[in-house]
């Protein structure tokens, strides 16, 4: 075996997992935690599986942080991207154009709803949000009949929309999100629907619709200095997979058409498929006036994000270059050809293969199984929305409590599973499921499988019924 065949050296092996604990800080990771473990490396995909520097093979149970969606190692995304390469790898989108980002742009136009004309691109998901949260607030003052007092925004209680300091003012996760407070600009936050943990409707046989109420009386109040409203469609990924009742994000478009706010659609988790259409917002025929896409977009190859806007909005920022209206944002990268093109191939591959086709009974088959996980001692919660689960352990099931913090029965689930093979992430003790939507079923069982016995192994419940 030769380090340049791709399967490394012992000495090598040991140097790179002596540097990675020394030399690289990892993204939400405790890392005096993290320099106590051995480090997985990985050195080659294909498929659902990822293969590790010491030759372990694990199924992507989590899409590779929920951005894989033909699996890794695609012939035809490879094949694009190598082409591109042929030609130019990196040209500015300043005052200038490529060919992928011009044809992307076309496409997704085509494929997103209805009214969005125009696609600004960016670099990562948290952009996409800072850059819509900019075009709207920068729209109100500029449109022919401006609204300079709209200068606030509406965000769901638990939400996520990135890393970045706009992005975290409108983001609701107290625990990712406190220690940055006095960085923020002020918000407007409405209670997120929570099934399961409803502050509204949480005992009642049906839901009282306390969540859509609360919104509808935050825009009465304020909507006339609320610049947009952004939500993630269908379900909050990060806060711990809150799927909303349906109907519950028409109903905000409706809320926010009555009151003169934006909505921005924040579909970088669930767009490209992940919720069983190629957008969330095509489940519910909504047509925001923004939407942020990254993630899924590139097939979760290359950072590429875009926002796209709607025809009013872009209007609002024409003008003879002496009133200043143009858009003040960019970033070096943005529309690079060879994301764009690995966009590109990514987006033909789901005509080609028919891959939201064959998702629906992957959907049902997730569906079934998550039935029967759910009759695990400790698993007080499952929740679903197309491909993407989420098993909520609990101490007690019948008053849901939750474990101790301090136990980290998330964190050593997944540590359980990763040991037999399978890589998924928690959202504190919820359990994301996540593969990449070619995955097949044999291999969804196999992870599925894993999932039931890594719960039990941590917390040693039986399959009750
Ligand atoms: C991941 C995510 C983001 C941030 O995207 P990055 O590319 O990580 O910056 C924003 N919104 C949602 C809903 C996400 O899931």
């Amino acid at each position: 075996m030769t380090a340049e065949k791709g399967t490394s050296s012992k000495e090598k092996v040991a140097h790179l997992k002596a540097m990675d604990v020394s030399a690289v800080w990892h993204p939400f990771t405790q890392m005096q935690e993290y320099a106590l473990e051995e480090p997985v490396i990985i050195s080659s995909a294909t498929g659902v599986r990822l293969t590790d520097i010491d030759g372990n093979t694990y199924l992507d149970g989590y899409s590779s942080m929920w951005c894989n969606v033909h699996g890794h190692h695609v012939p035809e995304i490879d094949e694009a991207i190598r082409s591109q390469l042929g030609k130019v790898a990196h040209s500015t989108l300043l005052g200038l154009s490529n060919i992928p980002a011009i044809e992307l742009a076309e496409k997704l136009v085509e494929i997103s709803p209805e009214g969005l004309n125009r696609v600004f691109y960016s670099d990562t998901g948290a952009c996409a949000v800072e850059i819509a949260l900019k075009m709207a607030f920068q729209y109100w003052q500029q449109r022919t009949d401006p609204r300079p007092e709209k200068t606030t925004f509406l965000h769901l209680n638990g939400s996520y929309h990135g890393d970045t300091l706009g992005a975290i003012s409108v983001g609701g996760i107290d625990l990712f999100h406190r220690s940055y407070h006095p960085l923020l600009f002020p918000t407007l936050s409405a209670p997120a629907p929570h099934p399961y943990r409803c502050s509204f409707c949480a005992e009642e046989a049906q839901c009282n619709q306390g969540c859509n109420i609360a919104v509808e009386e935050i825009l009465k109040r304020d909507g006339h200095r609320i610049t947009a409203c952004i939500v993630e469609p269908l379900v909050q990924g990060a806060g711990g997979m809150l799927v909303h009742p349906t109907g519950y994000l028409e109903r905000i478009s409706e809320l926010c058409r009555a009151h003169d706010v934006l909505l921005i659609v924040d579909e970088i988790a669930t767009g490209f498929g992940r919720t069983g259409t190629m957008f969330a917002c095509d489940q519910e025929d909504v047509r925001p006036d923004l939407m942020c896409l990254g993630k899924g977009l590139t097939g979760g190859y290359l950072p590429v994000a875009a926002t796209l806007a709607t025809d009013e909005i872009h209007e609002a920022f024409l003008g003879e270059h002496s009133e200043t209206k143009m858009f003040f944002h960019g970033h070096t990268f943005t529309g690079n050809p060879l994301g764009c093109a690995a966009a590109l191939a990514t987006i033909s591959k789901f005509e080609k293969d028919a891959t939201l086709e064959a998702l629906q009974s992957k959907i049902a088959h997730l569906s079934r199984a998550l039935g029967k996980i759910s009759e695990l001692d400790h698993v007080g919660d499952v929740r679903q929305c197309g491909f993407i689960a989420a098993i909520e352990l609990v101490a007690n099931k019948k008053s849901k409590r939750p474990f101790p913090v301090e136990d980290r029965i998330g964190a050593r689930v997944c540590s359980q599973a990763r040991q037999r093979g399978l890589l998924v992430r928690p959202l504190g003790d919820t359990i994301v499921i996540m593969p990449p939507l070619v995955i097949d079923l044999p291999d969804l069982d196999m992870l599925l499988q894993i999932v039931q016995e890594a719960i039990q192994s941590v917390t040693g419940g039986s399959a009750g019924g």
